[in-house]
C-alpha cells in the first residue's frame, strides 16, 4: 500500500532571467514503512521535491500535478489542514539545522512547540518531553540541554535537536532534507545510526547527496538530475549496479570510488538541453539523445530514463 504518491508533479519558479523548471513531471510513490531515499547532486529540485510534499514552497511557485497522502490529495485540503497534517502526520528535518532553530528559544521550548501544537500537551509536560527526545537523539545530560540555546549546541547536536523536533509528534511519514550535511565523520555516523534507528519503525523520505547515508539507511533509491527521476531502484540492486549513465557518475566521483568526476556541469533549469537532458555529459550519447526524450524504462523491477534500455 502506497502512503505517499506524486504523479505528473511539475514545478516551476518565476525568476528575472526565466522560469526556473525544478521539477519536471515526476511520478513517484513510497509505500508505507517504506525509506526511500532521494539522491542527486545539488540544484536538481531534490529539496523542492521535498518541500512540495508539505507544500512549503514559495507562494508564487507555478504547481502542477498530484500529491496524494493516504489517499487524500495535499493541494485540495484547507491550508489550516494542511498545517495540522504537518507535523502531527508529516514530520520534517530541516536541511541546515543552524538557521532553521531559532536562536532567541531554548532548544527545549523549540522540541516541546509540536508537541502543545498537535498533541495539545501542556507546556511543564511538553518540556518533559523534550527532555526525553533528547535523551532520545542521545544528546548528553538532557536535563541541562533543554535549557541551552542552540548556540551552545555543536554541529551535531543541533542536527540531533532538529531531528527531535522532527519525530516529536510521532508523525507516521518523515521527511529528511540533507541530514547529514556539513557534518565530520564521526558526527556523520552517528547521525546516520540515528537515522537508522528511526527509520525501522517510520515511512521515511531522505534528499541527500551522500551515498553512505543512502546505502546505509534506504530501501530504494530515486536519482534525480536536472528535475527529472533518471532511475528508481531497490538500494542494494542501485548499488550493485547503476543502470542510468548519470547514475554511474555520481557513484563514481565519490572518494570510494576513485573521485572521478563526471564531465561538464548540470544544466541551467530555464533552458534545459533537448532530448535526454543528460546528453551533453554522457559517454554514450547517440543522435536518438538529442533530439528526443527519453521516457522512463522499467527494466528487471528497476526504472531507467535512457535508451540505451529501450
Ligand atoms: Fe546517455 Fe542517451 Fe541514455 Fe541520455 S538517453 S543517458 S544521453 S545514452
Ligand atoms: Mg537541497
Amino acid at each position: 500500500m502506497s502512503l505517499l504518491t506524486i504523479s505528473s508533479l511539475y514545478v516551476d519558479f518565476p525568476t528575472d532571467d526565466g522560469l526556473v523548471r525544478a521539477v519536471n513531471g515526476v511520478d513517484l510513490s513510497i509505500a508505507e514503512d517504506e525509506v526511500l531515499g532521494l539522491i542527486g547532486e545539488s540544484g536538481c529540485g531534490k529539496s523542492v521535491l521535498g518541500l512540495s510534499i508539505i507544500r512549503l514552497l514559495q507562494e508564487d511557485v507555478i504547481f502542477k500535478g498530484d500529491i496524494l497522502y493516504r489517499g487524500e490529495n495535499l493541494y485540495l485540503i484547507e491550508k489550516e489542514d494542511m498545517r495540522k497534517l504537518r507535523g502531527k502526520e508529516i514530520g520534517m528535518i530541516p536541511q541546515n539545522p543552524g538557521s532553521s532553530l531559532n536562536p532567541v528559544l531554548t532548544v527545549g521550548s523549540q522540541i516541546a512547540e509540536p508537541l502543545m501544537l498537535h498533541k495539545h500537551v501542556k507546556g511543564s509536560l511538553a518540556v518533559k518531553m523534550a527532555e526525553k527526545l533528547l535523551e532520545r537523539v542521545r544528546i548528553g545530560d538532557p536535563q541541562k540541554r533543554v535549557k541551552d540555546y542552540p548556540h551552545q549546541y555543536s554541529g551535531g547536536m543541533k542536527e540531533r535537536a532538529v531531528i527531535a523536533m522532527g519525530i516529536a509528534s510521532e508523525p507516521r511519514f518523515i521527511i529528511a532534507d540533507e541530514p547529514t550535511k556539513g557534518l565530520d565523520v564521526t558526527v556523520k555516523r552517528n547521525i546516520v545510526k540515528l537515522l537508522k534507528e528511526i527509520s525501522e519503525k517510520k515511512t521515511m523520505l531522505i534528499i541527500t547527496h551522500d551515498l553512505g547515508v543512502a546505502e546505509k539507511v534506504c530501501d530504494r533509491i530515486a536519482v534525480m538530475y536536472a528535475g527529472e527521476l533518471v532511475e528508481v531502484s531497490p538500494a542494494a540492486l542501485m548499488f550493485e549496479k547503476q543502470l542510468h549513465p548519470y547514475t554511474g557518475g555520481f557513484f563514481n566521483s565519490l572518494p570510494s570510488r576513485g573521485l572521478k568526476p563526471i564531465k561538464g556541469s548540470s544544466p541551467s533549469l530555464i533552458d534545459p538541453p533537448q532530448g535526454c537532458r543528460f546528453h551533453p555529459r554522457c559517454n554514450y550519447c547517440s543522435d536518438r539523445c538529442r533530439t528526443e526524450h527519453p521516457p522512463m524504462i522499467e527494466k528487471n523491477g528497476r526504472l531507467v530514463r535512457c535508451f540505451l534500455y529501450a
